[in-house]
């Protein structure tokens, strides 16, 4: 089998899984007991934390650990709105987040009034229409930092900038995909979501950050772990590993993602003839997107794992939902471009013989589809 569906989930880097088994069998105890056990694990808790904070840039942050990215994105959306709604209504979102973002909003929709902002057709948010929309009304903005689709990197830095002018305004940035991928500063950056699954971590484990820990109300009452903010028995050896995960993804960063990005542009030169195709434009050197115009996505990626390569529709999340992504929708292609539509994700570890059965395969199943696929 060769996995190309890493913007699902990644398998765990062996290095990780050294780290969660070694504090699963040493250091098991409950990060709140207070005996030497307990304590020694605390510590531990907290040089994993220091070190995130430290590999992401972000150490003037502080970060509370959650069990992943949708958590963490639950956490601060419903807490900064329920908080800031004295202050005004304007909840400004790009049209290309993910749904653990745009679903807790929309839970909102009566009480606020939800704006997206527009996408420019290279797949990045809009900042002309950006700047048109912040108002006085305007209490958070909520940008993904790279996109699970297409992979546009956003211009988080820029946007923070802007938004620096706006002291109502709440910026939270959704960098689940982008962790361990790309590096960006995000120093102005208010709330910062990621999941440990999604760079060679186990799943189980994710971290919000925050400038000001005092705007985080928490969703799990208990025992109080996490300074009160998110109760629960922490996930020591998962949150260990997840620190490992980071530092080993972002060594050498530049010279895997030129690797991959060779990777990736083998694939595009091959199909950049077939004219029953569509690629989407090349942005991180982890994604292909890609459609097979006139089939179905979910035919395309069932023909694909008969031949033992495993990519995916649009997202796993929206797959089982009717409705045309939205990404590839918010940059402008046609309904049968977007349904054809598959999503083919890299990791560190992709080879180059990996990537020659996918453009043998993928070359099998342009075939066989023979007659049901139309020019673009
Ligand atoms: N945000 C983005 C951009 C994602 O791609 C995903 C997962 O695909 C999530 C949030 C949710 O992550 P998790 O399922 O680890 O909570």
């Amino acid at each position: 089998m060769i996995y190309l569906d890493n913007a699902a989930t990644t398998k765990p880097s062996k290095e990780a899984l050294q780290s969660f088994n070694q504090v699963s069998e040493t250091l098991f105890y409950n990060t709140a007991s207070i005996h030497t056990g307990g304590r020694e694990s605390a510590r531990l808790l907290e040089a994993a934390r220091g070190q995130i904070l430290k590999e992401l840039g972000m150490i003037n942050h502080s970060l509370i650990f959650t069990s992943g990215a949708t958590e963490s994105n639950n956490i601060i959306l419903r807490g900064m709105i329920e908080r800031k709604l004295k202050f005004g209504k304007t909840v400004l979102v790009s049209e290309l987040e993910h749904p653990s973002v745009v679903n807790v909003i929309e839970q909102y929709k009566d009480q606020i009034n939800l704006k997206f902002i527009k996408t420019t057709q290279q797949g990045v948010v809009d900042l002309d229409d950006l700047k048109a929309k912040l108002d006085d009304d305007v209490i958070l903005v909520s940008i993904m930092a790279l996109n699970n689709i297409i992979g546009s990197v956003q211009p988080i830095e820029e946007i923070g900038r802007i938004l620096k002018y706006y002291n109502k305004v709440y910026f939270h940035v959704d960098a689940t995909q982008a962790v361990g991928k790309v590096k960006l500063n995000y120093s102005d950056v208010d709330a910062l979501t990621l999941s440990a699954h999604k760079f060679y971590g186990v799943k189980g484990a994710g971290a919000l950050i925050v400038k000001d820990m005092n705007v985080i109300d928490a969703i799990l009452l208990g025992g109080g772990h996490e300074k009160g903010k998110r109760s629960g028995t922490v996930n020591l050896p998962a949150i260990v590993a997840m620190a490992k995960a980071l530092r080993i993804s972002n060594e050498n960063l530049e010279e895997k993602n030129d690797r991959l990005e060779k990777l990736n542009d083998l694939v595009r030169e091959h199909f950049n003839t077939y004219k029953k195709m569509k690629i989407q434009k090349k942005h991180s050197p982890y994604f292909i997107n890609l459609s097979f115009v006139g089939a179905k996505g979910e035919i395309v990626v069932n023909a694909l794992s008969e031949l033992g390569l495993y990519v995916s529709t649009t997202s796993a999340c929206t797959s089982k939902s009717n409705e045309l992504n939205e990404t590839l929708f918010a940059i402008g292609n046609r309904a049968d471009v977007i349904e054809g539509s598959i999503r083919i994700s890299f990791s560190q570890s992709t080879a180059s013989e990996d990537v020659n059965a996918l453009i043998k395969g993928l070359d099998t199943v342009y075939n066989q589809l023979g007659d049901i696929l139309h020019e673009v």
